[in-house]
This record gives C-alpha cells, structure tokens and sequence, in this order.
C-alpha cells in the first residue's frame, strides 16, 4: 500500500465529465489499496474570470479581497470532486486550505506555505476516506485565506506530498509529461521520460510554466518523488523528476525555455565610479521589485551603460524610480525602458562537462539574423534577452540545432 498525492490541473476538472475522469483514476488507485490525497485546481478558466471580475470593481484589487475570492474557484472543484468520487461508492471528504489547515505567511497573491497541519488527513486516510484538498489556497496566523501566486496548486499537491511522506507526487495536466520545450511553439518537442530536479527548477524558473517554480523547490528540498503525466490518458510514464545521481546517461541539453515575462531598462552615460550600481539598484531594490539581468558596459569616455531587467508589470514604477530618484542624483543621461523583450534559456546538466554550447547558441542566433541584446549564464543554463517577435523562431531554430526533437532513448 502506498501514498499517493495527484494533483489536477484547470483543464483536468474542466467539467463534470472531467471530474467524474478524476474520480475514476482515484478508484483505481483505491481499488489497489492505495491511500488517495487529491488536490484540484480551479476550473480552468475561472481564476482568470475571478480576478477579471473583480478588476471591473477595483482597478487594482485590494489583495486581501482578491484572495477571499479567487479562493473560491477551488473551492468548488473540492466538492465535486469528492462528489464524483462518492457516486462510485468511495469514501471523500473535501477540505479548503484553511480548514486542513495549510499555514501561510501574509503575502496576499503570493503567500509562502509555512507549516501544514495534517493530523486530519491522516486520520481521515486510515478511516478509508479519499481526501480531497483545495490547490493554491492556505490561511495566516489571523485568519486571513490566502493564495499561492498563479499556478500555486502545484505548490500545495508538492508540500502536502513532502507533509504526509507520501510516496510519490502525480501532477496531472493536459500534456502527457515535460517536453524538451512547450509543445504548444514546438510541435516537434519530445517528452523527456526524466528531468533532473535541478534542470527542472531552471526551466520552471526561466518559464516553463507546467509546473510552478515553487513546486519543484518543494520537491527537491524534501526529495519528494515527483511525476508529471497526463490526465487525458489512462496509461503513461509521464516525466520523472529525479536527483541527478540516480541519472547516468545526462543529454548535454535538455531542455529550452522561454517567457515574455521580462523588461529590459537602460540607464545611459552613468560615470563609471565605485557604488553606482548600488545608487541605480538600491532605491528598485527597496521598493521590492525583483531584478533578473544585469550587464554594464564601460566604454571609451568613461561612462557606462547600465543594463538591467525587471517583470513587464514592474516596468513603469521602476522607471518612475529612476527617474525620480536616482538619474540627478547620478547625472545618467538617460534612461529607457523596453518591454517587447523575450528570454530564451537552454538547460542542461550536461552542460557542465561540455563546451562549445554557447557558441552554438550564438551561431544558431546568429544564422536567422537574431540579435542578442543580453546574455546570462549558469553552470547548467545559457539565457538571451532578444526582440519579442523573434521568440518563437529563437526557439524552434535552438530546438533543432540542439537535435531536441530526436528520440535518443
Ligand atoms: P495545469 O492547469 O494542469 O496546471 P498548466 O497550463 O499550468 O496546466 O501547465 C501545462 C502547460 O504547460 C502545457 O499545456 C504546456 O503548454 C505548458 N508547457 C510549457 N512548457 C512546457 C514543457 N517544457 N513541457 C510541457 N508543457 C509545457
Ligand atoms: N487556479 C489557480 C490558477 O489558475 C491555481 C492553479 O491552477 O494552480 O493560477
Ligand atoms: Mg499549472
């Protein structure tokens, strides 16, 4: 007997039909004599129509309200799902974030799981009953429902899969596993049968959104066995996600990802003096806002340009920032934002042992005319802010080149 998490996305409880597809999966687990935990998504669809909803309302929605209410779109899949699964005689019991309880910190929108309290589960678990736990949603020290940030499901089927020492984490979606680069731009991509947890966590960071960036945090800190697999298939390995030394054979690239999450903003003709990057850097930094890419250029006269990237919804405050505060105070000539920008990421462990992958990049790039405006590197990722409208051609021409389409078993 084991312990199985399945996590279900948006398009995985879509409907009635769908639901009843879950809850038939669940039974056959049950009728293994499996214990069964299920966490759900919102209809797909409905965070979007939520947060649209109360957008009409409140230009920018009060955070605290806009958790009471985005919650509900999960609240409504726990229910029927353990509907679906008593109609097939099965024991279910629904719970929301707050009623297991998943504690939270008070970040509203983007709230961190602090502890979970899953005496309940347990206890329900070896009473026979299959448990049916709300995605995304948690609860703070005062009381206050909270949520997880887009995508936070996979986070909550993670951290109760680490909570409850499950044996093994299924998160079902509507691809049948991870691919070498989201099929939806590639249709050539391969599912890769693994990925190890760290080129995972870089392709979810650098916007392969089928699993959250926090998920796979989850996982890899507390080493839960994690699967990813398709709820459209009754059969399917799906993608495991392993730690590297269970791997032997590692392609040198694995994957290629990609957002249009990201502005670039440049700050010209800054004197190149120590503590400039500080004055720019300091005042962006204190009013939270994340920065990703940073390149500074010293050229002939003496001054620099600094370069830097921020989220496309941070663009403007950033830009008043620095404007109000920082371009006098360090006589910068000028300072521009540019938001019709795309990073493009390869991954790979392999990476590691073996050179020349850069310049393959570039070349690629190169060849189709593309420019490169910025350029990060790890040990196991090359990343390029290029023109948003090259994007998708960057990824399929890198796709190729890197002979991500073929099977190479
Ligand atoms: P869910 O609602 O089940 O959480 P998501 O839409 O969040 O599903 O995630 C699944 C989607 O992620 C897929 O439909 C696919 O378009 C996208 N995706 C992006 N990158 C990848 C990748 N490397 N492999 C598989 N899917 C990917
Ligand atoms: N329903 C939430 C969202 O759409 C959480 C999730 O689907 O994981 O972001
Ligand atoms: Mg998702």
């Amino acid at each position: 007997m084991a312990l199985i998490v399945q996590k279900y996305g948006g398009t995985s409880v879509a409907n009635p039909e769908r639901i009843r597809s879950v809850a038939r999966r669940v039974a056959r687990y049950k009728a293994l004599g499996h214990q069964v935990v299920v966490v759900v998504s919102a209809m797909s669809g409905e965070t979007n129509k939520l947060i649209n909803l109360a957008k009409e309302i409140m230009a920018e929605p009060d955070p605290r309200e806009l958790d009471v209410m985005v919650a509900t779109g999960e609240q409504v899949t726990i229910a029927l799902t353990a509907m679906a699964i008593m109609d097939l005689g099965i024991k279910a019991v629904s719970y929301t974030g707050a009623q297991v309880p998943i504690w939270t910190n008070d970040a509203h929108t983007k709230a961190r799981i602090l502890d979970i309290d899953d005496k309940k589960i347990h206890a329900d678990l070896d009473a026979g009953f299959v448990v049916v736990v709300a995605g995304f949603q948690g609860v703070d020290e005062n009381g206050n429902i909270t949520t997880l940030g887009r995508g936070g499901s996979d986070t909550t089927g993670v951290a109760l899969a680490a909570s409850l020492k499950a044996d093994e984490c299924q998160i079902y979606t509507d691809v049948d596993g991870v691919y070498t680069t989201d099929p939806r731009i590639v249709p050539e991509a391969r599912r890769l049968k693994s990925i190890t947890f760290e080129e995972m966590l870089e392709m979810a960071s650098l916007g392969s959104k089928v699993l959250q960036i926090r998920s796979v945090e989850f996982a890899g800190k507390y080493k839960v066995k994690l699967r990813v697999l398709s709820s459209f298939e009754e059969e399917g390995e799906g993608t495991l996600i392993t730690f590297e030394d269970e791997n032997m054979e590692q392609p040198i690239i694995s994957g290629i990802a990609f957002n249009r999450d990201e502005a670039k903003i440049t700050v010209l003709g800054v004197p190149d003096r120590p503590g400039i990057a500080y004055q720019i850097l300091g005042p962006i930094a204190d009013a939270n806002i994340d920065v990703d890419m940073i390149i500074q250029n010293v050229g002939a006269d003496g001054t620099t340009d600094f370069t830097f990237t921020v989220h496309k919804n941070e663009l403007n405050k950033a830009l008043t920032i620095l404007k109000d505060k920082v371009q006098g105070h360090i006589n910068a000539r000028e300072i521009v934002g540019d938001d019709k920008t795309a990073k493009v990421s390869v991954v790979g462990v392999g990476m590691r042992s073996h050179v020349g992958i850069a310049s393959q990049m570039f070349r690629t790039l190169a060849e189709e005319g593309i420019n490169i405006q910025m350029i990060s590197t790890s040990e196991i990722k090359i990343s390029v802010v290029i023109d948003e409208k090259y994007m998708e051609l960057a990824v399929r021409v890198l796709h190729k080149a890197f002979e991500l389409e073929e099977d190479r078993g």
